[in-house]
């Protein structure tokens, strides 16, 4: 074990232990369970009724053929596995990795961890992500729960510095991330914008919020026309150092953002925009997904 692992707990170093993430039969089973829990079907034609498992000293590992249209098939394919030349027990081990330590983990920890080049880790990772974006989703703050927004700035600040490049341009350099948490149900949402205009914002807010939601932001401009599209509009003054008042804050945001920026700046440390969305995708996957450890 790499020293990738050392921000990992005792409980999930001994989940790493089990045959799954080192033993390629054992990692196709467990896929096979959870794609297939009622027994396998055929992803070229949705067939289920004749279906084979390949024998054999020739036959690949999860290799099954389709006697109505003749194909033979993983049960990889469809998945964010396919195609990929790296075992599926590595595939295992980074995707448990990549959701067990708390702040993520580098495509060059990775590359150490299941001894696969650093390109491979870092296509591995990204693929990972993409998986991990959420699709169409419901609108946030259904039945007048509370939303709250902010807009903080990530990454190519003064602390997360890319190579060779002068420290501190001011605002303009940084990436800016829009975020919402629903405070209810306890989940965050993240988008990279280009820019903070209420031009920009608006539209994004007004599909993602519900209409009955009431919205918690700071004062910034951006803001002041909310309160015609959504059930209440309520702002604190950061500015005026006021950061509560009574259920109008938006600290639960700053939470998730805190654990974002801490994982931006110690394991990824320069956040390219294209990827940017992928890495928000991975906190927010994580955030919502979170056990809560008693
Ligand atoms: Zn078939």
């Amino acid at each position: 074990m790499g020293r990738g692992h050392n921000r990992l707990t005792g409980v999930a170093m001994s989940i790493l232990s089990q045959p799954i993430f080192h033993d390629e039969k054992a990692a196709y089973a467990f896929l096979e369970s959870i794609i297939w829990p009622s027994g396998p079907i055929c992803p070229h034609c949705g067939g289920f009724e004749r279906i084979g498992k390949m024998g054999g000293k020739s036959a690949r590992i999860g290799t099954y053929k389709c006697y109505q249209c003749r194909k033979p098939f993983t049960v990889k394919v469809g998945t964010v596995f396919e195609s990929s030349h790296v075992p599926l027990h590595k595939w295992l081990q980074a995707t448990f990795l990549m959701c067990a330590s708390k702040k993520g983990i580098s495509a060059h920890q990775l590359h150490r961890t299941l001894e696969v080049s650093y390109p491979t880790a870092w296509f591995m990772e990204h693929r990972i992500r993409e998986a991990m974006r959420a699709g169409e989703l419901a609108p946030m703050g259904g039945l007048g729960g509370i939303v709250e927004v902010d807009e903080p700035f990530i990454g190519n600040d003064r602390t997360i510095k890319p190579h060779g490049e002068k420290k501190g341009r001011g605002y303009a350099h940084k990436h800016k991330v829009l975020a919402l948490v629903d405070r209810k149900a306890g989940t965050a949402r993240t988008m990279v914008v280009d820019n903070l205009k209420a031009t920009t914002l608006t539209p994004i807010l007004t599909d993602d919020i519900a209409h009955e939601a009431r919205v918690m932001t700071d004062e910034a401009g951006q803001y002041v026309h909310l309160g015609d599209s959504f059930a209440e509009h309520e702002f604190v003054r950061h500015g005026a150092e006021e950061w509560a008042r009574g259920e109008v804050h938006t600290n639960t945001l700053e939470g998730f953002f805190s654990i974002f920026k801490r994982g931006v700046k110690g394991v990824y440390q320069h956040c390219a925009k294209k990827h940017l969305h992928r890495y928000a995708a991975e906190f927010e996957f994580r955030y919502n997904n979170r056990v809560a450890h008693g």
